[in-house]
């Protein structure tokens, strides 16, 4: 098939380069030129593990053709996905639109052969019909359909996540746009996906459910890890015991930093915004989106008691800054408001991350970027694992900080405290 999306970040640029490797002809587009010529280049502008391999692949085979050329692309296209950001409006709880619409004006006065145009962004429910608003006139002439097909990868495992997702959405009453995709997802179906053709609503509304519930479950397990630290009782063996009931399941249920990233917290928020716009009220989604933002707030008093209220010159070395491993994602890391904080309290920080440099910390005059962790954290007072690398699992704090005394506060429970006592280390983790 020939496809085409519009939006080369994280969404679009995983589906475009997996769906050539299944033998489809993918155009990727991008408004930023830049980007087109990195990926042009063979250079891959996000850190996305095995991503690199693939791409070059397809580039060479031809099947894989970057461009800022929408009316090419379009024309050369069955199917137009949109995957384009929607992040939060300025000043509301709303998700901004103005990517995903002001590319539906471009398609109105390109498209004049049959399409179908599929919604991949995460847009609230009733977007599509929205659309379909706007393309009318085609629609009337049979020229387009409007799908919801909600995407479910994670960053730092999109490849596997696109090749291999637990369902496949596909929301629409054409039968037409269905078998098409149908079709194109055939190849994956038949490793065993699920393949659910719902209402194109039903499919806007399971995507911001799904996000919703999962920021939810982060949410339960960080509150009951305060309630751990005052009982005296371990977290990690309160996730195992709950986790290993099937109805609830052992994933996202690890205590730590609030959960950030590009999709959960603005999720959660355009969820209620939507509720409020039908006039419901979602007060689960409302508690898990304050407890969140408390929970930024809690862990960098934490960070403060741990050092005794005293935070000015000390060297404070941030392992990992990112909001999850394996991806260079900054989107609301919860490293951003802590690194601020001491930052303004006249801290020293390092950080070192394995996806380099962050530009949100450039400007800020008492924070350094470290590129090895050994420098990072010699000589500092407190090592903060943020970020659950592969890299800081096996880290033997006292060779690497040479000091005498030091702090570790493991927000990821990487470490055994037993093993830290042991060592006269003196560790600090989550609930417990
Ligand atoms: P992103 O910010 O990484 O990428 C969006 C891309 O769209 C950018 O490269 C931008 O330049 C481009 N763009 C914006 N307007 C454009 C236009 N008019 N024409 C051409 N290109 C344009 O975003 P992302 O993380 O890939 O997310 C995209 C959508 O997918 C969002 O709605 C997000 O909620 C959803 N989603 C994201 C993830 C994830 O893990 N990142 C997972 C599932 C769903």
């Amino acid at each position: 098939m020939k496809l085409c999306m519009i939006g080369t970040g994280y969404v679009g640029l995983v589906s475009g380069v997996c769906f050539s490797d299944l033998g489809n002809t993918v155009y990727c587009v991008d408004k930023d030129k830049n980007k087109i010529d990195l990926l042009n280049k063979g250079i891959v502008p996000i850190y996305e593990p095995g991503l690199e391999e693939i791409l070059k692949r397809n580039s060479k085979q031809k099947r894989l053709i970057f461009t800022s050329d929408l009316n090419k692309a379009v024309a050369n296209s069955d199917i137009i996905f949109i995957c384009v950001g929607t992040p939060t409006k300025k000043n509301t709880n709303s998700a901004d639109l103005k990517n995903v619409f002001k590319v539906v004006h471009q398609l109105k006065k390109i498209i004049s052969k049959y399409k179908v145009i599929v919604t991949k962004s995460t847009v609230p429910v009733t977007t599509g019909d929205k659309i379909e608003k706007i393309l009318i006139k085609l629609k009337r002439k049979k020229l387009v359909d409007i799908v919801s097909n909600p995407e479910f990868l994670r960053e730092g495992e999109a490849i596997s996540d696109f090749s291999y997702p637990d369902r496949v959405i596909i929301g629409t009453d054409s039968k037409k746009a269905n078998i098409k995709m149908k079709s194109l997802y055939m190849p994956i179906i038949k490793k065993s996906s699920r393949y659910f053709n719902t209402s194109r609503k039903g499919a806007e509304l399971i995507k911001y459910a799904s996000n919703a519930f999962l920021a939810t479950k982060i949410s339960y397990i960080n509150e009951l890890a305060n309630l751990c630290e005052k009982a005296g009782v371990d977290i990690k063996d309160i996730s195992q015991g709950m986790g290993s009931d099937l109805r609830i399941g052992e994933r996202f249920l690890r205590a730590g930093p609030a959960y950030g990233g590009s999709c959960f917290p603005k999720d959660t928020r355009a969820l209620i915004d939507t509720a409020n716009q039908f006039k419901t009220d979602l007060t689960i989604v409302k508690s898990v989106v304050s407890s969140n933002n408390n929970r930024k707030l809690l862990l960098t008093k934490r960070l403060e008691e741990i050092l005794h209220g005293k935070l000015k010159n000390k060297t404070i070395t941030f392992l990992g800054v990112t909001f999850k491993p394996n991806t260079d994602d900054m989107r609301e890391a919860s490293s951003i408001p802590m690194i601020k904080y001491l930052n303004k309290k006249n801290s020293n920080i390092r950080y070192y991350d394995p996806s380099g440099e962050k530009h949100e910390f450039k400007k800020l005059k008492n924070v350094e970027y470290y590129n090895d962790i050994k420098s990072a954290c010699f000589n500092s007072d407190l090592i903060v694992l943020h970020t659950e690398w592969n890299d800081f699992k096996l880290l033997n704090f006292k060779k690497i900080v040479k000091k005498n005394k030091f702090k570790v506060f493991d927000m990821r429970n990487i470490y055994s405290p037993t093993k830290m006592k042991k060592l006269k280390i003196d560790y600090f983790g989550i609930g417990r």
